[in-house]
């Protein structure tokens, strides 16, 4: 069959990947000239099978009074805030209660842990280099109050049978020595020893070659304008170099999905929240990030790459506004500042990034069928979709290629927004 990918940031390459190896004539399209150019380019490079969660969350309305109070706020609203905008917080408001938070984060660590048995599958089939590491995560506490906290979240991740080690201060300088000089200030730390870190850029160029090598078609710098209907089925998808036809198609558009599927009557609530990041260089290894830390009190994450630390954090809410905040510069500088003082020199050499997550209010990403027979979605992977992108890949292939899937799909189509009756959606 032939099968048409829009878009090609990790999850449309990955899903390329699965789609030509389950035997698929497989296209990719992009309006970039190479893969991996957009929000997949410069993310915080964290495998976070345990983390994922939503962040709607039921603390989420407390934690923003509290950062408007303190005039730091990872979370940031433009003060002109666009209908769009104000439609998503109030659907992420009504996510922030126990009942939807447990059941969403159920949903993200289902694909969160599939993707983990897949990129183990796939690293056993291909060899890829991307910068990875398998040292865990670390999430850090500052205060005993914050440690009270996590244990709702406890007892979430043991009914989901995610392994979690709870490290005093001792513990967590054993696995990342760089905090030894703020030992005096943490609390302690819960460590997620299967998370992994790792290169999505890289990642996704590596997939690219092995798609290349596989027969998968790239058609870069291809401005997709929108998707052309007959009946109940895609007929074509209108491009700046004229139409292209398949059997097939699939949307990873990331945060340009909503707007390309609203002109034929798809209304999926993917919002662009926009994050940023900045990579610097090594100084010294022993006072560097080893792994991931992510310091939630303040919402940022930081990663070892290589020779180089990523730091990366930020929601900002502004629809599709591309400036670099120069205050969120700052706060990463400052966050990164606060945990790993001697990591961080003021320097040149500090890339300054900004992306934009395809969020939808409940966290969890939208793949699945349409009602449009022959048009599929794997979208909306918010602030995991590098975590979430090789089981995303393979869950789309196997719908396409009418191959049971290997998790459940409850909740993960878009059926659960009730803009679609299951029934309608074009199960194979
Ligand atoms: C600051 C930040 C930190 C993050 N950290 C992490 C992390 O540590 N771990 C994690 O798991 N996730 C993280 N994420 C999230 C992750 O990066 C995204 O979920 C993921 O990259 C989304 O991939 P995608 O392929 O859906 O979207 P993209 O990578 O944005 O790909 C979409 C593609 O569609 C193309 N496109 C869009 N519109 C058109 C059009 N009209 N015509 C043609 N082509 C088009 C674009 O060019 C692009 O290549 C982070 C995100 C941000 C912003």
């Amino acid at each position: 069959m032939k099968v048409l990918v829009l878009g090609a940031g990790v999850i449309g390459t990955t899903s390329a990947y699965f789609l030509a190896k389950q035997g698929h004539d497989v296209t990719v399209i992009d309006r970039q000239n190479s893969v991996a150019m957009e929000t997949s380019h410069s993310n915080a490079g964290q495998l976070s099978y345990a983390f994922s969660s939503p962040w709607a969350s039921p603390g989420l309305s407390l934690s923003l009074i509290k950062w408007a109070l303190t005039g730091n706020s990872p979370l940031v609203i433009n003060p002109n805030i666009s209908i769009k905008t104000a439609k998503f917080m109030y659907r992420m408001f009504k996510n922030c209660n126990p009942t939807s938070y447990e059941m969403n984060k159920g949903r993200m660590l289902r694909v969160a842990n599939y993707s983990q048995k897949c990129l183990l599958e796939l690293e056993k089939e291909i060899d890829i280099h991307y910068e990875q590491r398998k040292q865990g995560s670390l999430q850090l506490f500052w205060s005993s109050k914050e440690l009270e906290k996590v244990k709702h979240d406890i007892s979430i991740l043991e009914k989901f049978n995610i392994q979690y080690e709870r490290l005093d201060v001792n513990g967590c300088i054993q696995v990342e020595p760089g905090l030894q000089h703020v030992k005096n200030k943490l609390a302690g730390g819960m460590r997620f020893k299967n998370d992994y870190t790792g290169n999505c850029y890289l990642f996704t160029n590596e997939i690219y070659k092995k798609c290349l090598e596989i027969g998968v078609k790239f058609e870069f710098n291809t401005h997709i304008e929108s998707i052309l209907l007959e009946k109940n089925k895609v007929s074509a998808i209108k491009t700046n170099k004229g139409e292209l036809t398949s059997d097939s198609y699939s949307i990873s558009l990331g945060s340009h999905s909503s707007k390309i599927l609203a002109n034929i009557g798809i209304d999926i609530p993917v919002y662009p929240v926009k994050g940023y990041s900045i990579t610097l260089p090594v100084l010294e290894d022993k006072d560097a990030p080893q792994s991931t830390i992510m310091d939630d009190k303040n919402k940022i994450g930081i990663t070892r790459l290589g020779d180089n630390i990523r730091v990366a954090g930020t929601a900002h809410l502004t629809d599709f506004n591309e400036n670099l905040r120069e205050k969120s510069l700052q706060s990463l500088k400052d966050g990164l500042n606060k945990i790993f003082p001697y990591a961080y020199k003021e320097c040149n050499d500090i890339k300054f990034w900004t992306g934009f997550r395809p969020s939808t209010p409940d966290g969890t990403p939208i793949i699945g069928p349409t009602p449009y027979s022959n048009l599929y979605l794997n979208t909306g992977h918010g602030t995991f979709g590098w975590t979430m992108s090789v089981g995303s890949g393979k869950l789309l292939a196997s719908l396409i290629s009418g191959i049971e899937s290997e998790i459940s799909m409850e909740g993960i189509d878009m059926s659960r927004y009730n803009y679609a009756n299951k029934t309608s959606l074009n199960y194979a």
